[in-house]
């Protein structure tokens, strides 16, 4: 299938800041290698299909305590190597809250939501916080998390209203973490600084996750750059994953024994990490630990 380019006003603005760069450049362009057959890369790599509920399409669960909802089927960018990109995302709007409810209380070990996508933040702030809110009401539910990579793709999602909806809910208790998908040091500016504050001021624990890509990040001094830069801003380390093996995308692939020890290398040459990313593959049957 076909992704169409993608291209957000951020994204571009990185791409002229960073010239000629190939790594941030070739996350976002197409390439005709995706048209390329290669054996293992299939179109759902991560079991997606057969994780989500039985009609309740909106949400997928892979562990017994987590429950992933698709908050939005749609991103400021196509990442070339999403492994989504073959999926037909339902989006949380179809399904009925009340049956996600009726879920919920048949499944007493969940106690964490995932709002992913697409991309969560990429939908107009007034079309999911109501909904969102519905989970923080949720009293079983202990934390509430968020994938996205509107940090370094759409920072229009940055508003006023959503620091003080956050601040609101923190009066449910709940901890509410954001995991943001940064792959390239190019993709990082200044003024990030200031959103992570404020979000960071309105009660979120901030972390980061990256993907392993050929020619993007497969080098220690750009993934030193990288971590130096997040941890900086005071976003913690959290996830290096493996490239998931979706169709289109084998030419990101990274062998794992070249993965290992490329990590290994990164972490002997950079011994200032505050906390150390777990380096795993994701599978149909959940996250497996390459390295940690
Ligand atoms: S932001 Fe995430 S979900 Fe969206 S295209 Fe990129 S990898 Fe896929």
């Amino acid at each position: 299938m076909f992704l169409k380019e993608k291209i957000s006003r951020d994204i571009q603005g990185a791409l002229k800041r960073c010239g000629e760069n190939p790594g941030i450049r070739r996350q976002f362009e197409y390439d005709p290698e995706e048209e390329k057959i290669q054996d293992g890369f299939t179109e759902d790599p991560v079991g997606d299909a057969s994780a989500s509920i039985p009609g309740l399409p909106c949400l997928i669960r892979k562990y017994p305590d987590r429950l992933l909802v698709y908050l939005h089927d749609d991103c400021p960018v196509s990442c070339r190597f999403c492994f989504r990109r073959h999926i037909n995302i339902i989006p949380a709007r179809q399904c009925a809250f009340t049956d996600i409810r009726a879920y919920l209380d048949a499944n007493p070990e969940i106690r964490e939501v995932i709002f992913s996508g697409g991309d969560p933040f990429y939908l107009p702030l007034a079309d999911w916080s109501s909904l969102a809110e519905e989970y923080y009401r949720l009293e079983k539910l202990q934390t509430i998390r968020f994938h996205t990579r509107t940090l370094t793709t759409f920072t229009r999602a940055y508003t006023e209203d959503l620091y003080s909806l956050f601040r609101k809910w923190n009066a449910y208790g709940k901890e509410t973490v954001m995991v943001f998908h940064i792959n390239h040091p190019c993709e990082i500016r200044e003024p990030m600084a200031e959103i992570l504050h404020r979000l960071r001021e309105s009660g979120i624990l901030l972390k980061h996750q990256m993907v392993l890509l050929r020619g993007v990040n497969d080098d220690v001094k750009i993934l030193q750059k990288l971590f130096r830069k997040t941890e900086e801003m005071g976003i913690s380390p959290y996830y290096i994953h493996h490239l998931d093996a979706v169709k289109g995308a084998h030419h990101f692939h990274v062998p794992t024994d070249e993965g290992i020890s490329l990590i290994q290398d990164f972490f002997r040459s950079y011994p200032f990490l505050l906390a150390k990313p777990r380096y795993v593959q994701d599978s149909p049957s959940g996250k497996h630990n390459l390295l940690w």
